[in-house]
């Protein structure tokens, strides 16, 4: 299994890992990847990355559809992060990807993979282990 090491800039942070993620698999042969994030408040998903908007605009409409300012129940002094552990939810925390005979990733013309913060900056890590 290779483990990545992401840092994130901001609170709602969704970045292209697709690059990484083909970087830590180049030579390796399988039948596909799982991608992974051991995080509660962090999710991967894939999707377009032609247009850097698209990620910004899921930032965005995560924030609209989970409020902020809703009576929350998990409050901690110093982390009051409970909008960002459902946010993570709806996107889920791993993706799987079939791989090609020659080892490349299966994405479509127009797909990316994306690690998805929601409660960042942190140092952050995805791990992506290739299938047999
Ligand atoms: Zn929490």
């Amino acid at each position: 299994m290779h483990e990545l090491t992401i840092q994130t800039a901001r609170r709602s942070h969704i970045l292209d890992i697709t690059r990484d993620v083909r970087e830590a698999i180049a030579g390796e042969k399988g039948s596909a990847i799982v991608i992974y994030v051991p995080h509660t408040t962090a999710g991967v998903t894939i999707n377009e990355h032609a247009d850097p908007a698209v990620a910004r605009d899921f930032e965005s409409a995560l924030e609209r559809i989970v409020e902020d300012g809703w009576p929350w129940e998990h409050i901690e002094p110093g982390e009051e992060n409970a909008p960002t552990h459902v946010r993570a939810a709806l996107i889920g925390p791993s993706v799987v990807i079939p791989l090609r005979d020659d080892g490349s990733l299966a994405l479509g013309t127009w797909q990316g993979i994306f690690f998805c913060e929601f409660d960042g900056p942190r140092d952050r890590s995805v791990c992506v282990a290739v299938l047999q």
